[in-house]
């Protein structure tokens, strides 16, 4: 069996273009736009990278956009001076400072720093907790929520399935637990987490429906680890020497791609499945952080 390709650039397109129609209508009605503001703290590239595609995304939806660039040597408390003002900036909704951050500056303190209410990242001990609990006035994580909009989108209901997730990090496998096994619409799954820890993967991976692997390994998960049948989605971004690309190397994910594809029921690629999806939630819960600044309802 060839597994159906869950089109992740063509699913964020789509939310992508839902949020700029809902921005329009915010800016025709209230005369706001959305704002989001990006710090980077340093010159690392990959980090310029997400935060340049961040900032051209915002533009293209019709947000305003920050982009904030501070040098690497920048103390803490120079930082939370900045974070702080951006607090207090009305034109400003949402709040990103782009990890990793320099050693000498405590991620811990950054995000307790941020105001809940422009945590679009959902990093906030406050927005974890509403997530965990099912609060529908907070923000999601983006990367699971994105995960979360790929099986919506697709057709594909959790509720009563076995989802198996590789991975527990803050911002991906432990949000992907909470959000699959909410009391709710589109979730309601029975969870499992595997980690470093797991002993024998493969038997957890194997009994499950769907399969969220986020470990940063690539091919960490190969077709003898997965039932026929089953939904695997690939968080994992891994760049791999290939004498053939022009680069030296290219992007995988955490999947054995082209085997699990044969044996799965629906799978995302890596690029162009998880990764967009990121960044379309991210605009969206800045949307949403406009909305409720503004007194309405958040979509
Ligand atoms: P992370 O913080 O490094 O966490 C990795 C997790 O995988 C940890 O829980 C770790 O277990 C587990 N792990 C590592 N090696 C393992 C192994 N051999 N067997 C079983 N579990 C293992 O990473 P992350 O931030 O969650 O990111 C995971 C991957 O997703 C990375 O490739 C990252 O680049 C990618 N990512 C993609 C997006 C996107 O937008 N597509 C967003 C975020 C992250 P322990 O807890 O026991 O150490």
């Amino acid at each position: 069996m060839a597994a159906k390709i869950i089109d992740g650039k063509a699913i964020a397109e789509q939310v992508n273009r839902e949020t700029a129609e809902l921005a329009a209508k915010l800016f025709a009605e209230r005369g706001v736009k959305p704002g989001i503001a990006v710090v980077l703290v340093g010159s690392d590239p990959a980090s310029q990278v997400y935060v340049n595609s961040k900032d051209r995304k915002a533009g293209e939806l019709g947000f305003n956009s920050l982009k904030i660039d501070l040098p690497a040597a920048t103390s803490q408390i120079t930082l939370l001076t900045e974070i702080a003002r951006l607090n207090r900036d009305p034109q400003v909704h949402g709040i990103l400072v782009q990890s990793p951050l320099p050693k000498h500056i405590s991620e811990k303190e950054i995000i307790l720093a941020i105001d809940p209410a422009k945590d679009v990242d959902c990093f906030h001990p406050y927005n974890v907790g509403k997530m965990l609990i099912g609060e529908p006035d907070g923000f999601l994580p983006c990367t699971p929520w994105g995960v979360m909009m790929l099986l919506e989108r697709s057709g594909i209901n959790p509720a009563g399935k076995h989802a198996v997730i590789i991975g527990r990090s803050n911002i991906v496998g432990k949000p992907m637990m909470a959000m699959l096994v909410q009391k709710a619409k589109g979730a309601d799954a029975t969870v499992t987490v595997c980690h470093s820890r797991t002993p024998d993967i493969a038997s957890f991976t194997r009994q499950a429906d769907i399969i969220v692997a986020a470990i940063g390994k690539a091919n960490f998960l190969t077709a003898d680890m997965i039932k026929p049948g089953a939904v695997v989605i690939d968080v994992g971004i891994n760049r791999i020497p290939d004498a053939a690309a022009k680069s030296g190397t290219r992007l995988v994910g955490d999947v054995d791609y082209a085997a699990v594809a044969e044996k799965a029921s629906a799978i995302t690629p890596v690029p162009g499945g998880v990764g967009p999806m990121t960044i379309a939630m991210l605009m969206r819960n800045t949307l949403r952080a406009c909305q409720k600044a503004n007194g309405l309802p958040m979509a």
